[in-house]
């Protein structure tokens, strides 16, 4: 700690009066939440005043900086071109990163991906890639390191020593329900950003039911201020805010999700979901300054995506990382169900609804998600989409499969799916997947 006279009381009270923390006093914070001799009630205390009174830009940056810099920082200067990261804040069916990580690689630059497993209704891309047999997700730094250099592209879960006091101040936002306050999302999103060393970083912010921001308008609020607290940290931030209204693609799970990013490296994904991919890998081209123009980075993107490049740089990528790549040929190599439930319309109509967030506590009520970190998932389980927003369905149409195991969660899936369809008469705006974008 720099200074004898931090107290923990004083932060708690000065921020409950909504005053701003200056530099040195949080530098003291972030160390002696390193030090782990902050009672978690006294932590929560703050949480909870920030929850209320927020954090300035300045705090923000700050907290972001020290937290970063809270364990490992990587250091990815010594490999080829600039190196680019993207983030989502989290959706249902959202297999983007298994899709534009070889995509952007195809392109040239060097993508170092660190992920998450997921939590609650909302799946992570290191779930999904252990469905593929032999994969690991859990690299060493020096593994990691060579990997990037020799393929371009690397997909790990992230180090317990990265940003590690994030790691603490969340597990304490998870239960003290101070989870979903921008800033605090911010600071943890971006200490993670920074500390995995990308100079060029893709934040793609989902809003809707599906999501951790309801609306587009908080979306954005987030995704800017997270860009600004990239900028002063020194990397180029593209925010994009894209729709979580409804799942992306069709399938909802792991191995399904898995299979339905192969099939769009084959060409022949769902359209919203190769649009999206299409759109972000060019603007991260252009924002790497690896094309003049967007226009340029949606050819190149096209390109690789249509001429088997991006497929080839998966193929390496699992192979690197021990996996079977006989599943981009045969999917059925990864876990598969023991059975399929079909979930049928009652009525007539047009799918006017399709809430993304029953549709994940589908999922999670089969299996495909957890209660708490840690707990085991199956991930032979899940949704598969039949019927999408804007659809014509007749009563007895299937709208859904199950992919089930465990019979058990059959009837509370069947009744969250039943319940994410909302089936109508009228006409649905056929509203864009992206939002916004805030270019760096
Ligand atoms: N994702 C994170 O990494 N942190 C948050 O606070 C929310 C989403």
């Amino acid at each position: 700690m720099s200074s004898a006279a931090f107290s923990m009381v004083e932060l708690i009270r000065a921020k409950r009066r909504g005053d701003a923390h200056d530099a040195s006093t949080l530098q003291d914070f972030v160390a002696a939440l390193a030090a782990g001799v902050l009672p978690d009630y006294q932590v929560s205390a703050w949480l909870m005043a920030v929850m209320f009174q927020g954090l300035n830009l300045e705090e923000v940056t700050e907290l972001t900086r020290l937290i970063a810099h809270s364990g490992t920082v990587l250091d990815l200067s010594a490999l080829p071109g600039p190196a680019v990261d993207k983030h989502s804040t989290g959706g249902v069916g959202d297999k983007v990163t298994l899709i534009v990580v070889p995509m952007l690689a195809a392109c040239g630059l060097t993508v170092a991906k660190l992920s998450g497993r997921g939590l609650g209704h909302t799946g992570g891309t290191a779930d999904k890639l252990e469905a593929i047999p032999g994969f690991r997700v859990s690299l060493q730094e020096d593994e990691l390191l060579g990997q990037l250099s020799r393929v371009g592209a690397a997909v790990a879960t992230q180090s317990q020593n990265l940003a590690p006091v994030d790691g603490l101040l969340y597990a304490l936002r998870d239960v003290t329900a101070t989870v979903d306050s921008t800033p605090l999302i911010a600071v943890s999103v971006m200490s993670k950003k920074i500390a995995s060393g990308a100079d060029v970083i893709l934040l793609d912010v989902k809003a809707g039911a599906g999501a951790f921001m309801p609306t587009v308008a908080a979306a954005q609020e987030l995704a800017e201020l997270m860009c600004e607290v990239g900028r002063r940290l020194g990397k180029r931030v593209i925010g994009v805010v894209t729709d979580m209204g409804q799942p992306l693609g069709f399938a909802v799970g792991h191995a399904n999700e898995v299979a339905e990013a192969i099939a769009t490296l084959q060409g022949r994904g769902p359209e919203d979901l190769t649009a999206l991919c299409v759109a972000l890998v060019a603007l991260m081209l252009e924002a790497a300054e690896r094309v003049p123009s967007y226009e340029a980075g949606r050819d190149l993107a096209l390109q690789v995506l249509h001429d088997g490049r991006a497929l080839g740089k998966l193929a390496e990528v699992i192979v690197a990382q021990g996996g079977d790549a006989g599943v981009l040929a045969e999917p059925l190599r990864m876990p598969q169900p023991r059975e399929r439930v079909a979930v049928r319309a009652v009525r007539d109509g047009r799918v006017m609804a399709l809430d993304a967030l029953g549709v994940g506590m589908a999922a999670k009520a089969l299996g495909a998600g957890r209660q708490r970190k840690g707990d085991p998932i199956d991930l032979a389980v899940g949704v598969s989409l039949r019927k999408k927003l804007g659809d014509a369905v007749l009563a007895g149409d299937v709208l859904a499969e199950l992919l089930v195991n465990d019979p058990n969660g059959v009837e509370s899936a069947v009744e969250a799916l039943l319940g994410a369809y909302v089936i109508g008469d009228g006409t649905v705006d056929d509203s864009a997947l992206i939002k916004a974008v805030i270019r760096p």
